[in-house]
């Protein structure tokens, strides 16, 4: 169907009906021009669309659009219309379950699958994954009742899928042969569009009033910042116990956008904290070739020793609890220990490298763990919720490796993980301990990391920490 430049019919309603139709011409005017550009224009045209249905359904009915001349049924040939319909996957909800939503055959809706299955395992749309439905309407259905843009045959398909970073990704199926009649019939190409990111480092700093964590929140950053930058010194300081009111931090991070969207920080490139007057550094540093990476200090010695002083996620433990269990009022020696308040089912991880001696029941310690580790050293782990799969008597573990999950079983007044470290079976605090540290920056990568940490270190000199 097509408007046509015959005289209306009905003398009464010449009137109305003359500013309408100059309205279409325009709009089927703006579709002929835009021939094969028809994506760019199909936002317009959708609003068009939406416009013409709300206002003027009682004025052109289908029935007097299908006494048009032959000469415009040409013009259709021609003019590619397109509509837009954009939706999100509703939750507990198939890809074809939301196409039939569109009524979309199950034909087409079995041609789509077919062809996404190339590019996308269809078991990880979930729900609020935005899809975009576009169909060839012809071009009476522009003002026609709705129905018709319903039962025209699938013209484009685009699923936007974010990854694990927030990077969306689009998957964008096309009919191969395009056309109104031969629509329905053809298979689809489906292409993926990768949204570039792009990396822009930042500077981050702030004076530490109560937590790290609450510093870095303060500053602008997000919880997964507090690990990064905690990380950085993971072997040096447990940001939970020897934070002090008044220490500082220095950052150079990178943040990453798609689409001129903050998807998130990325990698912290440079890290300073000061504590209790004391400065520590740390530089991340990859080679050109990506082999060697690691954390380092500005002379290129590794920052990583063989024990790192947290058994859990920085953010874990203070965004919860934050002064609940105050480090400094427990007694190290009384207490055989540090607790960490994070609430139930938190995952914890062995501070280094060892063999697990102990992983059972008792009434004090509720579900417990004890790890062997190198020169004398073993750490225990109390009132877990739960024990790792594969933490047995006698089960080799890594450093970071989670064993267990925090709780309040056995003696316990709410949920913690109860933290202790024995050398030659005597009690000590871990803090006080010197564990041998990783190998450093190799001497042929000497040069190229000096060329990469130097700029890192003055411009990580001239921050201000206010
Ligand atoms: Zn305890």
């Amino acid at each position: 169907m097509m408007f046509s430049p015959r005289p209306m019919r009905y003398k009464s309603a010449r009137k109305r009906k003359l500013p309408l139709f100059l309205f279409a011409l325009l709009v089927a005017g703006i579709g002929w021009l835009a021939n094969d550009n028809f994506g760019l224009i199909a936002k317009f045209q959708k609003e068009m669309l939406a416009y013409k249905i709300s206002q003027l359904p009682a004025i052109i009915s289908t029935a007097q659009a299908e006494e048009a001349p032959p000469a415009a049924q040409k013009i259709t040939n021609v003019v590619r219309h397109i509509s837009r319909e954009t939706d999100r996957i509703r939750g507990g909800e198939s890809l074809s379950a939301a196409l039939a939503r569109h009524d979309i055959s199950n034909q087409e809706s079995f041609q789509l699958a077919e062809a996404l299955r190339k590019e996308l395992n269809l078991r990880t749309i979930q729900p609020g994954d935005v899809f975009v439905l576009e169909r060839q309407v012809e071009p009476a259905a522009l003002v026609a009742p709705s129905v018709l843009v319903n039962t025209a045959p699938l013209y484009a398909f685009e699923l936007v899928r974010s990854d694990g970073f927030g990077v969306p990704a689009r998957y964008r199926a096309v009919r191969e042969k395009a056309g109104v009649a031969a629509g329905s019939d053809s298979a689809f190409t489906v292409t993926r569009i990768d949204t570039p990111v792009t990396k822009v480092s930042r500077s981050i700093s702030g004076k530490i009033s109560s937590s790290l964590y609450e510093g870095i929140l303060y500053a602008g950053g997000d919880p997964a910042l507090v690990n990064r930058f905690s990380d950085v010194f993971a072997w040096q300081l447990d940001f939970y116990r020897e934070v002090q009111k008044g220490d500082g931090f220095k950052m150079i991070v990178e943040t990453r956008f798609a689409d001129g969207r903050f998807i998130g920080y990325g990698r912290v490139l440079a890290a300073e904290y000061n504590n209790a007057g004391r400065q520590y550094r740390g530089f991340y540093f990859e080679s050109d070739d990506g082999k060697f990476t690691g954390i380092f200090d500005e002379q290129g010695n590794s920052l990583e020793k063989s024990f790192l002083r947290s058994p859990m996620e920085l953010a874990r433990i203070t965004s919860r609890y934050g002064q609940r269990f105050h480090p400094i009022l427990r007694q190290q020696k009384r207490h055989n220990g540090v607790d960490y308040g994070a609430s139930t089912g938190t995952p914890f991880w062995s501070i280094a490298d060892g063999v697990v001696l102990e992983a059972r029941y008792s009434l004090t310690a509720g579900k417990m763990i004890r790890i062997r580790h190198r020169n004398g050293f073993m750490t225990e782990y109390f009132h877990a919720s739960r024990i790792a799969p594969g933490v047995k008597v006698g089960a080799t573990i890594r450093q970071r490796q989670v064993i267990g999950y925090v709780g309040t079983t056995g003696r316990s007044t709410g949920p913690h993980l109860h933290f202790g470290m024995t050398l030659n079976k005597n009690y000590v605090d871990p803090s006080r301990q010197n564990f041998p540290a990783g190998k450093p920056v190799p001497s042929k990568l000497v040069k190229s990391y000096m060329s990469k940490v130097r700029p890192l270190a003055e411009k990580l000199e001239k921050i201000e920490v206010t």
